[in-house]
């Protein structure tokens, strides 16, 4: 595929006031990670929230080759999808509560956000966090960071921004299910956000890296200790 030649940089300023618009997420679909698109008018005129739009990678994809049109992004553009707008499959983690739940196997974990600007690192491996949830002005925003072995970070989303992405990544977000999966299967995030309980739900089967469950299941047994995920005072859970 050919790439389109980037000859200008999107302003700060006009990405903020994006952002705002389209409620940090994707104007089509509604998924809470994105990237900022340049509409074709982009490269004529001044930049501008006018020509710019949120996509989720996947429909980013989608209007790079043009089987998204660009009318339908220019409508999206003037009518980005709202939370309140539909009722299946909405984008629920702008939580206006402070309490955040966090539920992984038997784990059950709770943060209560005490100042506007505070975070909850939810999940680390070898203390980068995997999953943290920040709370804003606006709401709740979640960041997302994949590493390989080699501790490379190949997957980073900050503040619902896809910031880097070395891998081909695939980002699904259907009926409050966010599915983060990489195109060789070697990587795979999976975590249910739920706004009426305020839980983020990640099951045994929620991270798998190269094929490997990464978060297993405490052992029924209370006396034998599950070795690959700990708990740490008051925070998230801790894996390897
Ligand atoms: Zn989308």
């Amino acid at each position: 595929m050919k790439e389109m030649n980037i000859p200008k940089e999107i302003p700060e300023k006009v990405k903020k006031t994006v952002q705002n618009r389209d409620h940090r997420r994707c104007v089509v679909c509604g998924t809470p990670i994105f990237e900022y698109y340049p509409l074709k008018k982009f490269y004529t005129e001044k930049p501008s929230s006018s020509n710019v739009v949120l996509l989720c990678p996947k429909h980013f994809k989608e209007a790079r080759k043009g089987s998204l049109s660009e009318e339908s992004l220019e409508e999206a553009r003037l009518n980005p999808f709202k939370p309140e707008k539909s009722r299946l499959g909405e984008y629920e983690i702008d939580f206006q509560s402070d309490v955040v739940q966090l539920k992984i196997g038997s784990n059950h974990l709770m943060r209560v956000f005490m100042k506007e600007k505070d975070s909850f690192a939810a999940i680390k491996y070898r203390n980068f966090p995997i999953v943290k949830l920040e709370k804003k002005k606006e709401g709740l925003t979640l960041t997302i960071c994949m590493i390989d072995n080699k501790n490379n970070i190949t997957l980073l989303i900050v503040d619902n921004e896809v910031v880097i992405a070395t891998l081909n990544w695939t980002i699904e977000y259907q009926n409050n299910n966010l599915i983060i999966e990489d195109e060789d299967k070697e990587y795979k995030l999976q975590l249910v956000i739920d706004s009426t309980n305020n839980e983020i739900v990640l099951t045994q089967d929620s991270f798998f890296f190269k094929g490997k469950r990464m978060l297993n299941l405490p052992p029924s047994n209370p006396f034998e200790k599950p070795k690959t995920i700990t708990r740490t005072k008051g925070d998230g859970i801790v894996i390897g």
